[in-house]
């Protein structure tokens, strides 16, 4: 009896330790400042669950107010404001949402009603299945939404949006910002590995190639790419990125035309001539393409 009261304050020592350690490491979202009037908040990489506090997310400062592209996870809230409000005193007026993803979209009711909150349309509907958007929520849906293309703002504030296609999603938005030729990606671009490829929410592996050629062919002068979860990159990673997914998805339909599983395919496929690329999401992208075909 004694061992386990003895074990059980162990335990309860334990508990209280990981979450003062959690807590500590809910102070970590940096600030990279791009300009005077544009930040991005990184901790952005998922993988550890003390840091990881969503989505890159781009702070553009308007005279009108603040511009969000994404919000993060919805755990991190307070920090996220006091990032926010680190940076500008400004209300924030607009958010743009990327995509659907909870960590991109966790912290959309933090900011008041009156916030207008932009999407593509089918990001509107699929953040409508979410329960974060269910009930009293529901006015924090989208507003305002769009189909190939939509912008705001006007001079050195205006912001282009793009959607070219499915990919991560079916309603992934591009966010270009001319004034400061940065391009912010959301997950099309998450990071230098294979997409992730989200099928229940319309996401294509088979189009995926051709959206990003689409993207590349259409938006003009950009110098920074701010990727949905690494750091800053250059318009040519983007480019990259498109034959990227391009030879993964020829790797793919090669590799399932030789008659392997999906997971045989996964283990030969190498692209080892890009360099700087990780393969953590390569089998579930490679599942997710072939799921996407065996249904055709
Ligand atoms: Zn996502």
């Amino acid at each position: 009896m004694k061992r386990m009261l003895v074990l059980g304050a162990l335990i309860v020592v334990g508990a209280l330790s990981i979450s003062i350690a959690a807590q500590q490491a809910k102070q970590v979202i940096d600030v990279q400042k791009v300009s005077d009037n544009y930040y991005v908040l990184t901790s952005s990489t998922p993988g550890n669950d003390a840091t990881f506090s969503g989505g890159n997310v781009g702070v553009f400062i308007t005279n009108g107010g603040v511009v969000l592209v994404d919000t993060k996870l919805a755990g991190w809230g307070q920090t996220f404001l006091d990032r926010v409000k680190s940076v500008t005193t400004k209300p924030v007026t607009m958010i743009i949402n990327t995509h659907t993803h909870g960590d991109h979209t966790g912290n959309d009711d933090k900011f008041g009603t009156s916030v207008e909150i932009v999407a593509q349309e089918n990001t509107k509907t699929n953040m409508a299945k979410m329960d974060a958007f269910k009930g009293d929520k529901a006015v924090f849906l989208p507003k305002r939404t769009f189909k190939d293309t939509l912008t705001v703002g006007s001079g050195s504030e205006r912001i282009d949006l793009y959607y070219f296609g499915a990919g991560h999603t079916n309603g992934d938005a591009m966010v270009y910002f001319p004034a400061l030729r940065v391009l912010q990606t959301g997950d099309l671009f998450a990071r230098k590995d294979a997409p992730r490829i989200d099928r229940a929410n319309g996401g294509s592996g088979v189009a995926y190639p051709q959206t990003l050629s689409k993207a590349v062919a259409t938006v003009k002068n950009v110098d920074i790419v701010v990727p949905g979860h690494a750091p800053l990159m250059k318009w040519s990673d983007l480019q990259e990125y498109q034959r990227y997914t391009a030879d993964l998805l020829k790797d793919v339909q090669t590799a399932r035309g030789a008659g392997k599983t999906a997971d045989a395919a996964a283990a030969s496929i190498t692209m080892d001539k890009y360099k700087g690329y990780t393969s953590e999401g390569m089998k579930l992208a490679v599942q997710a393409i072939y799921d996407e075909l065996n249904a055709r």
